[in-house]
């Protein structure tokens, strides 16, 4: 095997033979990006109303994408067509259901909903009541090749656990982004029988003060699908009840504890992990309602097959989500209530349909098959991937990697870019082998604390055992003031839209890169594998 040096040596030197020459690349890349410019203005046009799943919103988008693939030159994927429909379940908060009742040997309080704390959705019809003691558990983690247990020396079966959210400290960042996660944290409550599980902020949530936008997101709608079971997938549906406290509500449930929650902040903060479970002198009632609807939306499918007889039968996928959060509810005549998401992810669809053109017109067809796909409902939990990844759209044919494109905050000349999941696969060779071609740099995850790794569609196919990667724009050139302004002043706000100065120049030579990625895993003689004794690799992949 060569080593990656001598690779990008080599195709340093073949793309200073082939490149175009100054003038012409110009003309190009200028053509690129008023394409991707009018993709962009097209789908965050107010006409679409925020592309929410489920919405004729949505649909509109996914016809314009289907157009832009036949343009291109891209096939269906299957006999079925362009469309890969999905049944959801859409649930939204009864505001005046939910209860949350501490009762200790002083009496009784209730906690004020979105004032202390948010009933978790309910996807059944029932809804949910639950009332046993608590248990705090720290952060709530087992990672036993950490030597980290939260539960260890407690019985929570048939209790509420209450933990902090996010992960113990001094983890890889995105491990740590994966033991954050809240499907995770579920998971290891129901295995040992809890009925409930309360998440409450940590030092550093609190210092961010999120509570405002989670209490602005808790009237939206959510979202799943039906699984195999014909019921609506949700993650552990034994732990009954859940719920999310703020700062106010974790300090009324601690109140006259031995360890109070100020304490438990104290040792949670400065990097020493938070002090280890106790059960609290106290237990809790927790209700809560929905109500439902249901509601059918599509992933967009297009393929260029395979020219390779064998390898055919790989797909290597691009993938970005066409979806956004649709108009806010009850919205005053001339308030601008859209969410038109153009750079989340507008953006990034319009990105991933000018590779598909690059590898359309690129003369000869990639040795693999190559899938261009415009996911639907990411914002309502990475729905329409993790849909795609239980039901193969691909007949006889199987997903060896994903690339994904998820609101590249292009809004500056970017000249490093920072590549989650690349150091976990082959992938990453690729992807030095791409960004030296180019003379983008890489660099290391600048904000762990965003786990921004877990928190998009490429993720689902990590879950699936598929080797994955997702560019991020870095930080030099302008690129941190730019991601920050981003996402205190327009990051799924109605303000994110077209006219913000998005640099379509830049999209294009984001476009430029993700294309030589994902050529080069279709045309080489080995599907990626994940690296030796890979944290994720070993956790997901079936081998
Ligand atoms: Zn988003």
């Amino acid at each position: 095997m060569q080593s990656a040096v001598t690779r990008s040596l080599l195709s340093l030197l073949i793309v200073v033979m082939l490149a175009p020459s100054g003038a012409a690349a110009d003309a190009a890349r200028a053509e690129a990006a008023a394409r991707i410019r009018a993709d962009v203005e097209f789908l965050a046009d107010d006409s679409l109303e925020g592309r929410e799943a489920g919405t004729d919103g949505y649909d509109d988008a996914a016809d314009y994408v289907v157009r832009r693939l036949k343009e291109i030159g891209a096939q269906p994927a299957n006999r079925d067509g362009w469309r890969q429909k999905i049944r959801l379940r859409s649930a939204v908060r009864d505001l005046d259901a939910s209860r949350f009742i501490i009762n200790s040997a002083d009496g009784a309080e209730e906690l004020r909903h979105l004032d202390d704390y948010i009933a978790a959705r309910s996807y059944s019809r029932a809804g949910f009541h639950v009332e046993a003691p608590v248990v705090y558990v720290g952060y709530g983690v087992v990672a036993p090749e950490d030597g980290v247990d939260a539960y260890q020396g407690l019985d929570v079966a048939g209790k509420i656990v209450v933990a902090f959210d996010g992960a113990p400290p001094g983890m890889n960042t995105e491990k740590r982004a994966f033991y954050a996660k809240g499907e995770v944290k579920l998971s290891y409550a129901a295995e040992r029988g809890a009925a409930g599980f309360v998440a409450m902020p940590t030092k550093a949530e609190i210092a961010r003060n999120k509570w405002p936008r989670v209490v602005s997101g808790a009237k939206a709608a959510g979202m799943t699908f039906f699984g195999p079971n014909r019921r609506p997938l949700i993650a552990a549906p034994d732990v009954r009840a859940v719920a999310t406290l703020n700062e106010s509500g974790a300090r009324k449930l601690f109140k006259g504890e031995e360890i109070d929650y100020d304490a438990l902040l104290a040792g949670e903060d400065g990097g020493k992990g938070a002090p280890k479970g106790f059960n609290l002198r106290k237990s809790a009632t927790l209700s809560g309602r929905s109500f439902l609807s249901d509601a059918t939306s599509a992933n967009v499918i297009g393929i260029i097959r395979g020219s390779d007889r064998r390898l055919a039968k790989e797909v290597v996928l691009i993938t970005a989500h066409l979806d956004h959060l649709g108009v806010t509810p009850g919205r005053k005549p001339g308030e601008d209530a859209i969410y038109n998401g153009a750079v989340d992810n507008a953006s990034g669809v319009a990105v991933m349909l000018e590779a598909a053109r690059m590898m359309a017109d690129a003369g000869e067809r990639p040795k693999r098959t190559v899938a261009f796909v415009a996911l639907t409902a990411e914002e309502k939990g990475l729905l329409g991937s993790q849909y795609m990844t239980i039901y193969s759209p691909f007949t006889g044919r199987r997903a060896v990697a994903d690339i994904n494109i998820d609101m590249p905050v292009a809004l500056f000349p970017f000249t490093d870019v920072i590549a989650f999941g690349a150091e976990r696969s082959t992938i990453g060779a690729t992807v030095e082998i791409a960004a030296s071609e180019m003379g983008v740099a890489l660099a290391a995850d600048p904000m762990p604390d965003e786990n921004f790794f877990v928190r998009s569609d490429h993720y689902s196919f990590i879950k699936a055992g598929v080797p994955s990667i997702f560019l991020r724009l870095g930080f030099s050139n302008g690129g941190e003031k730019a991601l920050q302004d981003f996402l205190r002043d327009h990051y799924h706000q109605p303000s994110d839209d077209a006219t913000l100065p998005i640099d379509y120049d830049a999209l294009a030579r984001f476009a430029d890169l993700n294309y030589r990625i994902a050529r080069e895993i279709a045309d080489a003689p080995e599907a990626p594998a994940w690296n030796e004794g890979d944290f994720f690799g070993e956790l997901f992949s079936a081998e």
